[in-house]
């Protein structure tokens, strides 16, 4: 049993977070923006996938190195990329359960659209229980893992970082939440989705980093088997 019991703000990553990475859902995701960059960028797919993965790694994500070098307008981006297939993403009640038995407040804070956060959310059945979603746009397009969105979502929700715990695929978003006073927790999947550069990739059960408290592959247990 984890001691949780300071926890009072349980903020939760979306994408391959809230659902499992193994759901094979974010590939969709992944392959619309190699698509919509080589189209933006007159790149046949090959190209446009090594710039996708360099501003990834470099920026935190692939529209924050497209606004920065091409001054991309990122909300035409959002939409096309977020206009997914929900149905390999299967609702789960136990996830509903556990998160509803949380004491005090529950956040989504995702480096994607609001939107995005609202139509998964609500497809997986749990939408109804967060109060407060952050999405990319409510930190002005500067993602995860810089510091500025975790310090902007922090005063916006008047959350004490010693009292909050963080849920995240990412190993490095977890680095300033860890800094900041946060407990952090690590939801590994199998599949490496985007077949994405070593320091970006979502984590194997192995990868270790010591800013991170816990790692699980199931959410929903870890948030049942805790208090
Ligand atoms: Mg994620």
């Amino acid at each position: 049993m984890v001691e949780l019991s300071r926890i009072q703000h349980w903020i939760f990553d979306l994408d391959n977070t809230l659902y499992s990475g193994n759901a094979n859902f974010f590939s969709q995701i992944d392959k619309k923006m190699t698509a919509y960059i080589g189209d933006y960028l007159k790149l046949d797919l090959p190209d446009a996938r090594k710039i996708q993965k360099e501003y990834l790694a470099e920026y935190g994500t692939s529209l924050s190195g497209l606004m920065a070098v091409h001054g991309m307008d990122p909300a035409p981006f959002l939409d096309y990329v977020h206009d997914v297939d929900l149905s390999p993403l299967t609702p789960c009640p136990d996830l509903r359960g556990a998160i509803s038995a949380l004491p005090g407040q529950k956040y989504i804070f995702t480096n994607g659209s609001k939107k995005h956060a609202e139509n998964v959310g609500s497809h997986l059945g749990i939408f109804d229980l967060f109060d407060g979603v952050y999405g990319i746009e409510d930190v002005d397009y500067v993602p995860k893992p810089k510091r500025s969105p975790y310090i902007k979502f922090c005063d916006t929700f008047d959350i004490d970082p010693a009292k909050a715990i963080m849920f995240e695929d990412s190993v490095r978003n977890l680095e300033v939440p860890k800094y900041m006073g946060m407990e952090t927790v690590l939801v590994t999947s199998d599949e490496d989705w985007g077949h994405e550069p070593e320091a970006t990739r979502p984590a194997g059960q192995h990868s270790k980093a010591d800013w991170i408290d816990h790692f699980t592959p199931n959410l929903s247990n870890w948030l049942l088997t805790s208090s």
